[in-house]
């Protein structure tokens, strides 16, 4: 760990190895998260007729105010049997196909309607709650732009537009794999100077809410023979992430044996606190994360620099973190080398949001960090960051 590569450097070198995994088909009920790989286009036009925007009457706007024939009555997905006249009101439901002669609609709650009869007492200007056909997009216009992740309202917007299926990149496949001698699983009982392994469940479930298909692998021994098969398995892997043994201690062992493996070093060390002995290889087209087992550390590395690495194996357009902005609620000491990430509160005071630190911002203290609902950026530097300064944060799931 000679010297610490800054955050953005590390980000930037994983990026570089993080190509786009093989494109398949993917209905859009099973594409919820998934990235979209080629812009989608719209099937119709959308809407695809004129329709009306409320319950009421379609005339010709020439013929109003005044009493007119009701000729039919609209229902969505029923059209009218014929063109309407001069002189003549259709009653239509909201969504149902304007007929043709019509130009706009007077809504229900402004006439009487009696006797199949309809009184209009105001003029209505033409175009009046009518939805345009193609007014919402045309066919052939791009619904979803190529690189964005798919939530809710893109999927309606696909939906809507008649597309059934999409290009994505296939879910990544991340194999799971920590380390070390002391960790039993909860359930178990403790012998001397054991601990209960928690890294293995927070990296589960980043890489399950970062898209990947995960594999969780026995957790080894710091032993070298348990870590070559277990990390020999883990590369079949697109990605394997590992927590603990990436440091300088005797017991390290993930580097070495990773080495053995053929596993090439992209980088050791960053200039993150917590995080600093992060590694990272390449092992043909496999991406190695080596977390340090701290587990406030794996899960502050697992957003800083494996969920970009995912989201850019699916092909997202912006993979790196998004931050967003507050004021600190109380001041903060700076690290004069690292760039670190404060576990912290956020509130939301007089429409502007506040950032708490949490008590106990040590590596080790997964039970203060689950606490927290924010990762807030402080630049590294000399002094402190008075209370209201502004900063930049990541929002933790
Ligand atoms: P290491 O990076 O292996 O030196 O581990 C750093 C610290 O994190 C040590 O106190 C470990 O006991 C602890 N640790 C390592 N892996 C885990 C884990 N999976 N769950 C909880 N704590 C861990
Ligand atoms: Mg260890």
């Amino acid at each position: 760990m000679a010297s610490l590569l800054s955050l953005e450097e590390a980000q930037a070198r994983i990026l570089e190895r993080a190509a786009r995994l093989p494109l398949e088909r993917v209905p859009i009920v099973e594409a919820f998260g998934r990235v979209l790989a080629e812009p989608a286009t719209a099937r119709v036009d959308l809407p695809p007729f004129d329709s009306s925007a409320m319950d009421g009457f379609a005339v010709r706007a020439v013929d109003t105010p005044g009493r007119l024939p009701v000729a039919d009555r609209i229902a969505a997905g029923r059209p009218a049997a014929r063109e309407l006249r001069a002189g003549e009101a259709m009653a239509i439901a909201t969504g149902g196909a304007l007929p043709d002669g019509a130009d706009a609609v007077i809504p229900i709650e402004y006439v009487v309607d009696h006797d199949n009869n309809v009184e209009i007492p105001e003029p209505v200007e033409a175009g009046a709650h009518v939805r345009p056909r193609g007014g919402d997009l045309r066919t052939g216009d791009v619904v979803v732009d190529a690189g964005t992740v798919l939530g809710p309202a893109q999927l309606g917007a696909l939906a809507a537009a008649g597309v059934a299926d999409i290009a994505s990149a296939r879910r990544p496949r991340a194999a799971v794999l920590t380390t070390g001698s002391e960790l039993r699983a909860p359930g178990e009982a403790l012998g001397p100077g054991q601990i209960y392994e928690a890294n293995g469940v927070i990296l589960a479930s980043q890489l399950t809410s970062a898209g990947a298909e995960v594999r969780r692998l026995e957790p080894v021994a710091d032993d070298e023979s348990a870590h070559r098969n277990a990390l020999a398995a883990g590369l079949e892997a697109d990605v394997l992430v590992t927590s603990g043994g990436v440091s300088v201690g005797p017991h390290d062992l993930v580097r070495s044996v990773g080495a053995g493996l053929g596993v090439e070093e992209v980088l050791w060390g960053v200039a993150v606190k917590p995080g600093k002995p992060l590694w990272f290889g390449v092992h043909d087209r496999t991406l190695v994360f080596g977390l340090p087992g701290n587990p406030v550390s794996s899960l502050v590395c697992f957003e800083l620099f494996v969920r970009p690495a995912l989201l850019a194996l699916q092909g997202a357009k912006s993979p790196l973190p998004r931050y967003e902005g507050g004021t600190l609620s109380e001041r903060v000491r700076r690290n004069a080398a690292r760039t670190e990430f404060v576990r912290a509160r956020i509130h939301v005071r007089d429409g502007s949001v506040q950032l708490e630190p949490v008590t106990g911002q040590e590596s080790h203290m997964i039970a203060r960090a689950a606490g927290a609902d924010a990762l807030v950026r402080v630049p590294s530097g000399e002094g402190e960051l008075s209370a209201g300064a502004p900063v930049s944060f990541l929002r933790l799931a």
